[in-house]
């Protein structure tokens, strides 16, 4: 079971991961787009974890949705609507409960990368963020359908996300900023995607 004590400590682990790996996101970003992305997770992640220690949600929904809130108000560029969309749509799907099992983890996670899909109107293969989400959801539900627990699943999504991270590499951007690049896009990863893994990594981190 995931508690909310799990998903508070998943956005404080998030506040610290991506203050670390804020210069790694940031040198992706300045090869194929504006050089903005670590400095925008990192601001984002600090103001929603200071947010929900400041008022500390009664329930799992209640966390997503002051989450999502405070990452559309104070993350720039396309990142903050897209990851506050991820926990807008997850809010309603985990609903007003103090725990989530594993067929909840799977639902929320499946309907907040639906809502990113949706939004920036992007597929697997166009070397955004959705190279990542698509492939976690999937390895997230494929564990789930083979009997693995909340743990097996983020593991699972977490390997499956850095692989699709991975796999950015050598495609050419049809979507976003990146696209404007053409060919000179291809060798550089996906900004959106790396930093899906690393949300992906601190759920199996804190989560499970
Ligand atoms: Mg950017």
């Amino acid at each position: 079971m995931a508690t909310l004590a799990r998903f508070a400590a998943w956005i404080a682990r998030l506040d610290a991961v991506y203050a670390e790996q804020k210069d790694y996101l940031t040198d992706l970003d300045a090869a194929i787009g504006d050089a903005d992305h670590g400095i925008n997770m990192a601001r984002g992640f600090a103001a929603a974890h200071q947010a929900i220690v400041a008022a500390p949600p009664a329930d799992v929904g209640a966390l997503l949705k002051a989450v999502a809130m405070t990452l559309i108000r104070t993350v720039g560029g396309a990142s903050g609507p897209l990851y506050g969309t991820f926990f807008l749509r997850a809010a309603p799907v985990a609903g007003a409960v103090a725990e989530v099992d594993a067929a909840g983890v799977e639902a929320l996670f499946a309907a907040g990368a639906a809502g990113i899909a949706e939004r920036g109107k992007a597929v697997v293969g166009d070397k955004t963020m959705i190279d990542a989400w698509g492939p976690a959801v999937e390895a997230l539900g494929a564990s789930r359908a083979a009997g693995g627990a909340v743990a097996d699943m983020l593991a699972a999504a977490a390997a499956a996300a850095a692989a699709g991270r991975d796999a950015t590499l050598p495609l050419v951007a049809r979507k976003g900023r990146a696209s404007y690049l053409g060919e000179r896009s291809r060798g550089h990863i996906d900004p959106g995607a790396a930093s899906t893994a690393l949300l992906l990594a601190a759920a199996h981190e804190t989560l499970g």
